[in-house]
């Protein structure tokens, strides 16, 4: 069959889709021997248990069956360990699953999605999919959030239907406190969802607030404090209620039998998380202060990643020259924000090659 030309194919879509950009996640080179500081992955190995549960789910019949549409081995572990029950969880494929039911969800013809900026990029890809306004709000220089944040229609008149904050946010790294995530969600005509896609990593998070408030919805990943990227999982917390709404609008069988059970063995394993953590946050503090010391600014992070920017120094020059050297790190150019470098926390060893080479630039 020959090759429809791209041309008829952008005329046979919606033209929303046509027009819409797609989103560009960090480069992921197959192969080759590179340094990788630019999507934010854990850089040790997942807890063993991970391997195990892999072999196990895969080696009897559990395979030829679907899974559970609802995760329940899953649930009912990651309850215990966060002291809630299992009705309050909903698994998907990855976090950004889980945005993609929350968007479809609540966002619909005419309303609004509102979330900061510079922030998660995915936020606005999700909203133009679902073909609804995306209002993107600055934060301030200081990267908090002003009160507006919380008006109840976008400036184009458009009912803002949901919320979303990445918390802690990326690229900065930097933590709204539960407290002021809080009076955000009571002043806001609509649900709030606290993406905790790096919760892990920080000194605070917002679970508690789901309790007392049915508006507030905390997303979690295991790409980044799990050491999970590959496999996709992640859930979200909410009252019982509306985790039943959000049921109806997943894929039936959204999360596969080996990550179920791969996530299961994962979340129950808390010294491993623990001992990773720390081993994170110690490295975080070391990138910090070196960058410090060359003279970069350098944002406290509550995450695995580190925010700079130079005084002096334009920024893509130096991702460019470290890329030749087989290190990746992420350039972020935001539109009226600004652009900077932002750096995974990688292990001892990764740090210490990138700043031997950042020193030379
Ligand atoms: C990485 C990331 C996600 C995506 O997590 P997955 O579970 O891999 O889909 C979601 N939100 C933010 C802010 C992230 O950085």
């Amino acid at each position: 069959m020959p090759d429809l030309p791209s041309a008829t194919a952008a005329s046979l879509v919606r033209a929303d889709i046509a027009a819409l950009a797609g989103y560009v996640p960090g480069e992921q080179p197959q192969g080759g021997k590179w340094i990788k500081l630019n999507t934010n992955e854990n850089p040790y190995a997942p807890s063993p248990a991970v391997a195990r549960a892999i072999a196990a789910t895969a080696a009897g019949r559990t395979l030829a069956k679907y899974p559970d549409p609802l995760a329940s081995v899953f649930r009912m572990r990651a309850a215990e360990v966060l002291g809630i029950d299992p009705d309050w969880i909903l698994c998907g494929n990855g976090s950004d699953d889980l945005l993609t039911i929350l968007v479809r969800t609540f966002v619909g013809a005419g309303d609004c999605l509102r979330v900061p900026t510079p922030s998660y990029i995915l936020y606005r890809t999700l909203a133009g999919i679902q073909g609804v306004e995306c209002e993107e709000f600055r934060y301030e220089r200081d990267w908090t959030l002003s009160d507006r944040f919380a008006a109840p229609q976008s400036a184009t008149g458009g009912d803002v239907k949901l919320a979303i904050i990445a918390n802690p946010n990326s690229p900065s790294g930097t933590l709204l406190p539960p407290s002021r995530i809080d009076d955000l969600a009571e002043r806001l005509p609509c649900p709030l969802v606290v993406d905790e896609a790096y919760g892990d990593f920080a000194d605070a998070h917002c679970l508690d607030l789901v309790r007392k408030n049915e508006r507030v919805i905390v997303t979690r990943s295991f790409s980044k404090s799990y050491a999970l990227a590959g496999l996709r999982f992640g859930f979200a917390v909410a009252q019982p209620a509306m985790i039943e709404q959000l049921q109806k609008v997943k894929d039936s069988y959204n999360c596969d039998a080996l990550s179920i059970a791969a996530a299961t063995a994962a979340i129950d394993d808390r010294a491993w998380l623990a001992e990773n953590r720390a081993k994170i946050i110690a490295t975080r503090r070391r990138l910090t202060d070196a960058l410090r010391d060359l003279g970069y600014d350098a944002l406290e992070s509550q995450a695995n990643f580190v925010w700079c920017t130079h005084p002096q120094r334009p920024h893509k020059p130096i991702y460019e020259a470290l890329k030749q050297q087989g290190i990746l790190i992420r350039f972020m150019n935001y539109s009226g924000w600004g652009d900077g470098l932002r750096i995974t926390v990688g292990t001892d060893d990764e740090i210490d090659a990138f700043l031997s080479v950042l020193r030379t630039i």
